[in-house]
């Protein structure tokens, strides 16, 4: 037995499923996790000492690279500096300040310590500004673990839950909760138009995804992004842009600043905190100034800015703000994706990929899906053979297919021709 199935056995006895995070339990593709030791760069080793390149990085947040030393060494110099005072820090203004420099849209900013966070927090604003309940969600998009937006949710609820149903995508939340909260299929204009004749003047806020990323990746039409901001405006209702994982990750000022839409709220985690618990809400002052202790609506935490994330989150910022930075990612990704897909072809299996920036989706179907509906046509057993002959080859994706993955600016021409070979041989191994 090896050391990961030693570990899994003994974590799972105090652990429930193994895992602090489901998606992590393998549970789509079968198997044992890999438990991490170490990583560097576009590297992890597992617990068997065996190197992996990592095609998921933390999920998104580690664009630099695992352990870059700049980013080590901010950290262990605001680490020396104790953890946490839960008061505030000139480098919470610093990191606002930057963030708000590089998304216009956000006027104003507060810092939490998970995505999750993040979207409840602007949720809750979002009512409190406008005196609604109503909040309009869609298929497969995942916006955390939050009671209201756990319905047809993506990510970990897509691969574990029949999130077919019209109902909580998990038990322990309520149809009360849920009755405020409506699901559309994403991209389709025309239900959301719908909705706002039917409902305008009920509705707090529309979330969204602006590419999403929890349904593997979809990207987001031009025309429903431009209905969602209209409609929204016209009805008094606050678009919300969950950019959790896409921000400064599609590009330094994020998906909006390549879709040229100002949502009136953004929510932001990840990239952020480069791999420390930190996340944010922002947007518009005039909705922003009705936070407490300013406004009515309550939000707070213990930990929230906290000195040592603000310091890796500063640092990460800065490395992605060079010169250069996310042309490379983006060039590199797509480097990738074509890769990919030539291995496929040569193997006759159908597949279709697709990226921006530094993230990418590949898909067991002839096309690139552009709904939750088509995703869920993916031939999932092709995706675990595949899943499993690239972890033999030392490759670690996403251990789901409704996953996107994730790649680094240390994901240069020699990782990415190792991919290639290793997709090659494990697409002749599936055939
Ligand atoms: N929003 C989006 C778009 C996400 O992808 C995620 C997590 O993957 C979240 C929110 C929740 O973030 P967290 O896991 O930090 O709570």
């Amino acid at each position: 037995m090896g050391q990961n199935e030693v570990l899994f056995e003994r974590a799972q006895k105090v652990i429930p499923g193994g895992v602090n995070s489901p998606v992590r339990a393998f549970r789509q593709v079968g198997g044992v996790p890999r438990f991490v030791s170490k990583a560097s760069g576009p590297y992890f080793w597992d617990a068997d000492n065996k190197r992996y390149i990592d095609l998921i990085m933390s999920w998104g947040p580690m664009i630099a690279g695992h352990a870059h030393p700049e980013i080590v060494e901010a950290v262990q110099k605001a680490a020396a500096t104790s953890f946490s005072f839960g008061a505030p820090t000139e480098g919470e203004i610093e990191l606002a300040e930057r963030i708000c420099s590089l998304m216009p849209s956000i006027e104003q900013i507060r810092m939490v310590s998970s995505g999750t966070e993040a979207t409840m927090s602007a949720l809750r604003l979002a009512r409190g500004y406008t005196g609604r309940d109503l909040i309009v969600k869609f298929e497969g998009c995942y916006h955390g673990h939050a009671d209201s937006l756990l319905v047809k949710a993506g990510s970990g609820l897509l691969t574990f839950a029949d999130s077919t149903q019209n109902a909580p995508s998990s038990s322990g939340v309520p149809q009360d909760v849920v009755k405020h909260t409506l699901v559309l299929p994403y991209n389709d204009t025309a239900a959301l138009e719908a909705i706002f004749q039917k409902q305008g003047d009920q509705i707090a806020a529309v979330i969204l995804e602006p590419i999403a990323g929890n349904m593997n990746l979809i990207k987001a039409k031009p025309e429903f992004l431009a209905a969602a901001r209209k409609l929204t405006s016209q009805h008094g209702a606050v678009l919300i842009y969950d950019e959790v994982m896409t921000g400064f990750r599609v590009a330094l000022g994020g998906a909006q600043s390549l879709q040229g839409i100002t949502p009136d709220l953004t929510c932001l985690g990840k990239v952020m905190g480069g791999g420390m618990p930190m996340a944010a809400f922002g947007g518009k002052k005039e909705i922003m100034s009705k936070l407490a202790p300013l406004g009515a609506v309550y939000q707070a935490g213990t930990l929230s800015g906290n000195p040592v994330a603000v310091a890796a989150g500063l640092k990460t910022l800065e490395i992605v703000a060079r010169e250069g930075f996310y042309e490379c990612l983006a060039g590199q990704t797509q480097k990738l994706m074509s890769g990919l897909k030539m291995a496929a072809d040569q193997a006759s299996i159908p597949f279709a990929v697709d990226s921006v920036g530094g993230m990418f989706g590949f898909y067991f179907t002839s096309a690139v899906p552009t709904s939750f509906a088509e995703v869920t046509q993916s031939n999932i057993e092709a995706f675990k053979h595949f899943f499993h002959a690239m972890l033999d080859e030392g490759v670690y994706l996403a251990p789901s297919a409704y996953e996107a993955g994730f790649t680094s600016i240390t994901h240069d021409n020699a990782v990415v021709d190792q991919i290639v070979k290793a997709a090659q041989k494990s697409f002749q191994k599936i055939q």
